[in-house]
């Protein structure tokens, strides 16, 4: 059985960053469910849009993105819509649209060869016998056994990692529901959708690549009818469907209090959206994963007795600034709130084309 200082699950943004930041200085173990290149197997639903916090992160670490993870067009304002008070708003946005499977693989693709990777590999148990965590998993057709002194739980919304950790820990969960459809609008655009009849996050489309992908979060009973409604709706919205070309589901991770970010114990450490570490107000989540990444390889770097009181503490910060969003998201997912905030017309840039035609605010 091999030993290693730090074995990470999951090589999402936040696994992937961190490995990247731990090799050469750890003996590290990684293992993740997507394979190494190709569109087969698992990939994450996503709406692939880089929050420009994602951006700063690579500019810490002086990386550059390269073109092929960079989706076409990009958009520089997002249509907000809020469907029971018809009401449409642009406000502007600094993401960077790009496909999110190439952009997984691009960062896995990063981790220098001494990491020891194991990709299309299912973590499937983990426990703690001494002062070792266990890890058992199946890669290259067989189940292997490892040890080692660190345990990340780098594995998303559905961590193993969380669950074996924190049994009892509940937090607010909505299915995420996403299609893609080829693009029939005249004009390319993201949009950003509140309907409190269809839940009670929120709804989005983000054109990509000649596709219109059109999802959103929704309760879990009874999400894809809820989707499915919402959809109707959105006709009147010109919004343009036709055949869906692809349908994906997920879980996504809603906290909605401050105990909601749990950052591990006992030699095992949550980040990214293991974590909880999403916004609660837009559901970006990459830039918080390479955060967290970051701030634990700090704390490795340290000398310091109580490994997890450390991570804890200098989470504290990043915590801090998605309880801010929790706050936001309660403004934003109120309709007497959000329709105050939009019909004061702060920050909208109308487009010249609904001021000369005399569109509807409810127009796209
Ligand atoms: C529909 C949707 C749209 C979103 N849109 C955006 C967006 O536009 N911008 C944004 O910033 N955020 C977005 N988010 C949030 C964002 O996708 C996540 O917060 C982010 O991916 C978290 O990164 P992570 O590395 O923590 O986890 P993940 O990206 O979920 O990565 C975890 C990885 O762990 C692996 N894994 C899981 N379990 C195991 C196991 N048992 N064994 C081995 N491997 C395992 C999987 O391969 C997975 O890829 C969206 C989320 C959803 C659901």
């Amino acid at each position: 059985m091999e030993h290693f200082d730090v074995a990470i699950i999951g090589l999402g943004p936040a696994g992937a960053a961190l490995a990247r930041h731990l090799s050469g200085k750890k003996r590290v173990i990684a293992l993740d469910k997507k394979r190494q290149c190709g569109t087969e197997g698992f990939t994450k639903p996503c709406g692939g849009l880089l929050a420009p916090d994602a951006q700063r992160s690579f500019i810490r670490d002086g990386i550059t993105l390269p073109v092929d993870v960079i989706a076409n067009p990009q958009i520089f304002s997002v249509k907000t819509v809020d469907v029971a008070a018809g009401l449409t708003r642009n406000y502007q946005r600094s993401y960077i649209n790009i496909n999110r499977h190439a952009f997984d693989l691009w960062m896995k693709s990063l981790i220098p060869d001494e990491v020891q990777v194991y990709h299309d590999s299912l973590c499937r148990k983990i426990w703690r016998e001494g002062d070792m965590w266990h890890v058992i998993f199946r890669a290259d057709g067989w189940e292997q056994h490892i040890t080692a002194r660190y345990l990340i739980g780098a594995d998303g919304a559905n961590s193993l990692v969380r669950r074996h950790l924190y049994p009892e820990h509940q937090i607010r969960k909505y299915v995420a529901i996403q299609q893609w459809f080829a693009e029939k609008h005249p004009e390319p655009f993201y949009a950003c959708i509140f309907d409190n009849d269809a839940t009670d996050c929120y709804s989005w489309s983000i054109s990509k690549d000649g596709y219109f992908i059109f999802g959103g979060a929704y309760p879990m009973k009874d999400g894809q009818a809820r989707f499915n409604a919402l959809k109707a709706k959105m006709e009147a919205f010109h919004f343009q469907f036709g055949q869906p070309l692809k349908s994906e589901k997920c879980t996504v991770l809603f906290p909605s209090r401050w105990a909601d970010f749990v950052c591990g114990k006992d030699n095992a450490f949550l980040i990214g959206e293991a974590a909880g570490f999403i916004s609660a107000s837009s559901l970006e989540g990459i830039s918080y994963a390479l955060d967290s990444a970051e701030i634990l390889k700090s704390v490795f770097m340290r000398d310091t007795e109580n490994l997890n009181d450390a991570y804890r503490s200098a989470t504290r910060t990043l915590r801090m600034k998605l309880y801010g969003k929790i706050i936001k998201s309660r403004m934003l997912t109120s309709a007497l709130t959000r329709k105050w905030i939009m019909q004061s017309g702060v920050a909208h840039i109308p487009q010249n084309q609904d001021q000369q035609t005399g569109n509807t605010a409810a127009e796209i």
